[in-house]
């Protein structure tokens, strides 16, 4: 079953990070690569936009221009009148095509955009190692395949053909003021002028307000975190007002930093709103309208345009500050989802072999997270097929990321580790998980039934084999109690316990079958009832497999054919139970500990 004579050894494998998968560097503006695809489509929704915008000022133009033909001093007749009548109307149905257009094609492209967009989310995210996806858990693929493909969609969709009306419309208007009367259309530039400025003044320095605002926002996520988590902690020791105080104060904290930023800025944000209202444009351009007419300096037809057209002038001031944000979060969102897109992924073999046998072995292992403080360093250890290893040592020392490597959720940074002879960065990844499973302490059910939950490694299996594991995993009486039996939805109506969760991923793994397997055991089990059952859990899913254990309790390894003691990412000590009770050195060390302790348990227990 092997493709390769035999695995290359650590020296002879020569890794080039790109061609290895490493994360590329992110584009410099992600915005516009990420739009690169429907930047044509989007490109001429923009134009179909700004057609509908300027169309849509001539009907005002035209009844300008149909006032001016009635108040002249040979006044128009009829025939005269219809030009113009015939141009608005066409103009105005220029602007609705036009418009409606323009928001189709950009719906369209952004609909392509998204669908583009998770497709290489969703692709991407499934090739990225998975000690990179419990780290940061859900909440970052959810942001970015949920909300910022969103933040996105309001951008190309809305907010981009927003930006281009309001900014080609009082543009043509304003350019056709200026040719009925210069000085008029200067007065009717004020607002616009005092708007930019007071608009200016209420932006000043919001960056570094920004900032602070995320933060404080930040602080009081973390402390209602906190509060969530800690309450139950903080309410038996009878100290439950203590839970929220520091709740409480991030959110005080948040309220003054709050106030001052609107204090400071309420004056001019306030009257730059004012400034730019159309009543207010409108009374501005009625009076100095009224002093011009009676003054003699323009005609009283000359007002009509102003009137009509003024307001829409100074407008955009008016929606600036919504718009401006939207961009700004459509940027952030760029950014997260480019960084993701960039994120390395796990290197595709270089030369890809398939194991002989199940033979696990480690050999000058190092590892670091942050590519600074080795957490492993230079670990030799072999797993014999058949056999039980436990993983001992105190808390910190390395256990969970020296497992964590059999299955790949990381690669070493030096070293080699191999199955069956097999670097396991040379075995494809359905291979892999075919003979390498594992039960994590944090186990994960799926929103489906319960048989489907047993079923994910293996979904052909037969009802009959379900039954069979979930038996030898001791959890076929707790489903047969659930409404439904294995035809029960987990996480709607019914919900299990940390210990029958972890019963049932057991059974998971046994219908998987894999060769290998690694186990985080469960640091506190509900009862002992629960305890006795998923240690006879265990041992069906040991029966006949190689199997590291990450042991918590001491009292779970005595049987293991082998011990290995971790301490501060070194191997310090291995051998059977026995011997190194014998051997007096830290396992008995930890022994003796751990069972006073137990002692003391039981005793009280009493
Ligand atoms: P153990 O299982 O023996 O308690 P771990 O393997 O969980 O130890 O942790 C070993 C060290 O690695 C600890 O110092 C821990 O803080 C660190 N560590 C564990 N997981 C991560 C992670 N995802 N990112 C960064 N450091 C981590």
């Amino acid at each position: 079953m092997k493709s390769q004579p035999s695995g290359p050894g650590p020296e002879s494998v020569s890794r080039d990070p790109v061609a290895a998968g490493a994360g590329t560097e992110p584009p410099p503006r992600p915005l516009r690569a990420l739009t690169a695809p429907v930047r044509g489509r989007l490109t001429v929704a923009v134009g179909l936009q700004a057609v509908a915008a300027l169309a849509g000022v001539v009907p005002f133009i035209a009844v300008s221009e149909i006032a001016d033909r009635l108040t002249a001093t040979a006044p128009a007749d009829g025939d005269d009148l219809w030009p113009p009548v015939v141009l608005a109307c066409a103009a105005g149905l220029v602007a609705l095509v036009c418009g409606t257009a323009a928001g189709a094609l950009a719906h369209v492209a952004d609909n392509d955009l998204q669908l583009a967009l998770r497709r290489r989310l969703a692709r991407h995210i499934g090739r990225l190692p998975l000690g990179r996806l419990t780290e940061r858990g859900t909440g970052e693929v959810k942001q970015a395949v949920q909300d910022d493909v969103s933040a996105l969609h309001t951008l190309f969709a809305h907010t981009l053909l927003d930006v281009v009306a309001v900014l080609t419309a009082p543009a043509l208007a304003l350019a056709y003021l200026f040719t009925v009367d210069w000085r008029l259309a200067l007065v009717g530039v004020v607002p616009l002028a005092l708007g930019v400025f007071l608009f200016g003044r209420a932006m000043a320095g919001a960056a570094t307000q920004m900032a602070e605002f995320g933060a404080a926002l930040g602080r009081i996520s973390a402390a209602a975190v906190e509060f969530a988590t800690g309450i139950a902690v903080f309410k038996s020791f009878g100290r439950g007002r203590k839970a929220h105080e520091r709740f409480v104060a991030a959110t005080e904290g948040f309220a003054d930093f709050f106030s001052r930023w609107v204090r400071t800025t309420l004056v001019s944000s306030t009257a730059a709103v004012l400034v730019v209202a159309p009543a207010v444009v409108l009374l501005l351009l009625s009076v100095a309208g009224a002093v011009f007419v009676t003054q003699g300096w323009t005609t009283g037809a000359a007002l009509v345009p102003f009137l009509l057209l003024g307001p829409a002038v100074a407008a955009p001031m008016g929606v600036v500050g919504p718009r401006i944000q939207q961009i700004r979060a459509g940027q952030a969102a760029a950014v997260r989802v480019t960084e993701l897109l960039h994120a390395p992924t796990l290197p595709e073999p270089a030369h890809p072999a398939v194991p002989d046998g199940h033979h696990v072995r480690l050999r000058g292992v190092s590892f670091s997270y942050d590519g600074r403080t080795d957490v492993l360093s230079d670990v030799d250890l072999d797993l014999a097929p058949g056999t039980v290893t436990a993983l001992v040592g105190p808390s910190g020392s390395g256990k969970s990321t020296l497992a964590s490597l059999l299955p790949r959720f990381h690669d070493v940074t030096a070293g080699t580790v191999a199955l069956g002879g097999v670097d396991l960065r040379d075995i494809p990844a359905t291979e892999l998980y075919r003979r390498v499973g594992f039960v994590l302490q944090d186990v994960r059910l799926l929103r489906a039934s319960v048989a489907d939950n047993i079923r994910l490694g293996r979904p052909e299996a037969t009802d009959e084999e379900v039954e069979r594991c979930a038996r030898a995993a001791r959890i076929h009486d707790r489903v047969m109690a659930l409404p439904e039996g294995y035809a029960t939805e987990l996480g709607t109506a019914v919900t299990l316990s940390g210990g029958e969760a972890q019963r049932l991923s057991i059974a998971r793994a046994l219908l998987a079958d894999a060769p290998v397997l690694v186990l985080d055991e469960a640091t506190a089990y509900a009862d002992p009832h629960s305890e006795a059952l998923i240690q006879d859990a265990l041992s069906a899913l040991a029966a006949g497999r190689t199997l590291l254990v990450v042991a918590h309790r001491l009292s779970t390894v005595r049987s293991a054919d082998r011990i290995v003691v971790l301490e501060d990412g070194r191997v310090t000590e291995q051998g059977r139970h026995d011997e190194l009770i014998a051997a007096r050195g830290r396992y008995a060390t930890l022994w003796d500990a751990q069972s006073s302790a137990d002692d003391v348990r039981e005793g009280s227990a009493r």
